[in-house]
């Protein structure tokens, strides 16, 4: 018998809220000299988060230098893959809310789904298994699944740089850690905890330590437990705030702003016909 393709709901979220990351780096690693932005968006969808739809979108780079011999290379905004990992159409968040919710708070699928409709997310059961799977993989990552790869990384950029960020779903007190190597773009591992001491963020860290990667340098926000756990485990690699972090913050209350004039120019507008919607340059090959 014919295989018929599964069914997949077309959702559409136009009142989604918009977050264009740029890349992390923005020297090259190789030659010193400045990355030039690319127009073209590298990745882009919209996925269903606890805080309401969002569209996600990453910009790139790449070393125009012609006497660099990584000329032409590119360098991707790795951040997007926080926010909801590659092929999934639901945030990062939704995850670790299934996650929590199932092994500290041990409610049932089927319970968790009711919540997250609850909550606004479009979800049937069977997805949310397959979330709290893809879920289960994330944690169960360790440095060795990807040592292969980031060996590859490393032996192209001459090194490789750690960032580790974190998250808090809504309506749960758990906090997820997510490590991710920038220049490669690749969420390699996640902890979930309560609450995290720096011994205990040094422990999970411990088996990346290990690995034999030069390190260029390491990466998160501004939290002190989180910065002394990465100095502890990187000790001569520089450690950098995340400035995309620190810029998302201050225009957090810009795109509320910009998310009332779009709804309230929706309803004065809505009687018109619709006009099509410009395109903003044509999405480069997923660093996947
Ligand atoms: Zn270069």
């Amino acid at each position: 018998m014919e295989k018929r393709p599964r069914h997949r709901p077309h959702r559409e979220y136009p009142d989604a809220k918009r977050l264009i990351l740029a890349p992390e780096v923005e020297v090259c690693p190789i030659c010193g000299q400045g990355l030039k932005s690319r127009r073209n968006w590298h990745s882009r969808k919209t996925i269903q988060t606890l805080k309401g739809p969002l569209f996600v979108a990453g910009r790139s780079k790449e070393c125009q230098n012609p006497t660099c011999r990584n000329y032409g290379k590119r360098y991707y905004a790795s951040r997007v893959w926080l926010y909801s990992l590659p092929q999934s159409s639901y945030g990062l968040d939704v995850l670790a809310y299934i996650g929590w919710q199932h092994e500290h708070e041990h409610h049932q699928l089927v319970e968790i789904q009711r919540e997250l409709n609850q909550r606004g997310i479009e979800v049937n059961e069977r997805n949310v298994g397959k979330l709290y799977r893809q879920f289960l993989v994330l944690l169960s990552a360790s440095g060795e699944h990807f040592k292969g790869e980031l060996m590859e990384t490393a032996k192209e950029y001459g090194g490789v740089i750690w960032a580790v960020d974190a998250l808090q779903p809504e309506g749960t007190s758990g906090m997820l850690y997510v490590l991710y190597e920038v220049l490669s773009g690749k969420p390699v591992g996640a902890i979930q905890r309560e609450h995290v001491s720096e011994k205990e963020l040094v422990k999970w860290l411990d088996p990346y330590q290990n690995l034999p990667l030069p390190v260029l340098a390491t990466l998160s926000d501004g939290e002190n437990t989180l910065m002394a756990a990465l100095k502890t485990c990187w000790p001569q690699a520089p450690h950098q705030r995340c400035q995309v972090h620190f810029l998302n913050n201050l225009v957090a209350d810009l795109l509320d702003h910009d998310d009332e004039l779009r709804k309230d120019m929706r309803q004065d507008l809505g009687g018109l016909p619709k006009v099509p919607q410009n395109t903003p340059g044509e999405p480069d090959s997923p660093p996947l």
